[in-house]
């Protein structure tokens, strides 16, 4: 069998990543979105095993230990990691895999997976990232001052993925991503 495609998305937080990521699911049937280890804690409504595999630092030190993580990275002072196997395993099954994971992350994996194909989802401006930010009412002034900052660092390194799309009108934006996702799966 044919090995699946790895695509990783990333872009600021409140670019829309997650919604266009579940829109993506919808459409393409042979689609899987790997769930990451945290230790942050969970916001209302997240559940352990479908949005993040929820653990302590010592569970996350032991995962790296044991090599357990394709890459790790902290992301505003708490830990994320893609887990390796479940991530290889769909690959080889032949899905199209997808990793919802910050730009440090991309980078980590690009270098162990070269053919890993980079998807950066852009805000329309920094000004709407700011309404969106401030509209989801999840972050304190300090929080959005923060992901301001880093999704300024992030926007700067966006030439380096193999895609850039501007999430300006969710239907269009969602348009573009599957088509994208299906060309590649085809050649
Ligand atoms: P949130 O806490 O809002 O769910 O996610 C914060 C950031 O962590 C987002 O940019 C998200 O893409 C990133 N992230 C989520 N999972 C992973 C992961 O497994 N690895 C890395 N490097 N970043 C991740």
């Amino acid at each position: 069998m044919r090995k699946g495609n790895l695509f990783v998305i990333s872009g600021p937080s409140g670019a829309g990543k997650g919604t266009l990521v579940k829109r993506l699911l919808e459409r393409i049937p042979d689609a899987w979105v790997s769930v990451s280890a945290t230790t942050r804690a969970p916001r209302p409504g997240e559940i352990d095993g479908v949005h993040y595999y929820f653990m302590n630092d010592q569970h996350f030190d032991d995962l790296i230990a044991a090599h357990g993580f394709l890459e790790w990275a902290d992301v505003h002072g708490k830990r994320y990691g893609t887990l390796k196997r479940t991530v290889l395993e769909r690959m080889q099954a032949g899905q199209q895999v997808i990793l919802e994971i910050d730009v440090q992350g991309a980078f980590q994996v690009r270098k162990l997976i070269p053919e890993a194909i980079l998807v950066f989802i852009e805000p329309p401006s920094l000004e709407e990232l700011r309404r969106r930010l401030e509209g989801r009412g999840t972050e304190d002034a300090d929080a959005i001052a923060r992901r301001m900052k880093t999704a300024e660092a992030e926007l700067a390194l966006k030439h380096e993925y193999n895609k850039q799309l501007v999430n300006d009108d969710l239907d269009a934006a969602t348009e573009e991503l599957v088509a994208f996702v299906n060309e590649c799966a085809n050649e």
